[in-house]
């Protein structure tokens, strides 16, 4: 936000909170830095958070606002070398043919990101240096898409169903990242009164909500929250005291 040609009240704030880039986190933990999707806005977001090294990047799933950043990883090669990248099967086979010259042996001109691909599958951890990742799936439209579990802090955007079994994967957090894109419900996202009766179910500490469109209005709405539970914006820092 703003949206493109949009004059509604969101679109003209003078908030700082109600401009938003694509739905993305860092996190830094345990001496390790990971990136939960290169969004389209990657370049940006990763000169504003001044991102000086990367030890992994997680990918959700392959929609073109979580993704279409990826590119954006070569300064990080360039340095560092290959980038291990983690994904499930269906954004795999998405990734591998939207970035078809990444996957081209023989591809000629222009530097090529490097990657080290990883298959994520759900509910099977893994660890990066000393932090368990835990991969549960969520439901976004038909898609299966990868919420990421991290001790007691979990990310979980683009979904518009949570199963059983992830409810009971996404219990004792401190802080959960969840999908609310507006007010009403939304064929692959979930609408407010949603995700607020998946909180309860879920029951973090406390609640953040993410990739949010212009029905909401951050300052405005906020009163209509619980009060474990908050609007994110851009450059939010969550610190998690334990
Ligand atoms: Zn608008
Ligand atoms: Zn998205
Ligand atoms: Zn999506």
């Amino acid at each position: 936000m703003p949206s493109i040609a949009c004059d509604c009240e969101t679109c003209l704030s003078d908030d700082p909170r109600d401009k938003r880039l694509r739905a993305s986190i860092l996190i830094e933990h345990e001496g390790k830095t990971i990136l939960v999707d290169t969004s389209s806005d990657f370049r940006q977001q990763a000169l504003r958070a001044k991102i000086k090294f990367l030890d992994a990047v997680l990918i959700t799933h392959c929609h073109v606002d979580h993704v279409f950043g990826l590119d954006d990883i070569r300064p990080l090669n360039f340095k560092y070398g290959a980038m291990p990248v983690y994904a499930n099967e269906p954004a795999w086979r998405d990734l591998r043919r939207i970035f078809k010259y990444i996957f081209e042996p023989n591809h000629v001109g222009g530097g090529l990101p490097q990657l080290i691909p990883h298959m994520v599958y759900n509910n099977a951890p893994f660890s990066i240096g000393d932090i368990e990742v835990t991969p549960l799936e969520v439901i976004h439209g038909k898609l299966p898409v990868i919420a990421y579990r991290f001790n007691d802090f979990a990310y979980a955007t683009d979904l518009n169903f949570i199963s059983d079994e992830t409810i009971d994967g996404l219990q004792g957090l401190d802080v959960l990242i969840l999908d609310c894109v507006r007010f009403r419900p939304h064929p692959t996202h979930l609408g407010l009164d949603e995700s607020l009766a998946y909180i309860e179910r879920i029951k973090p500490k406390r609640a953040f909500l993410t990739h949010i469109n212009h029905d909401i209005m951050h300052t405005r709405d906020s009163k209509l929250l619980p009060e474990n539970v908050e609007f994110s914006y851009d450059g939010l820092v969550v610190i998690d005291k334990d």
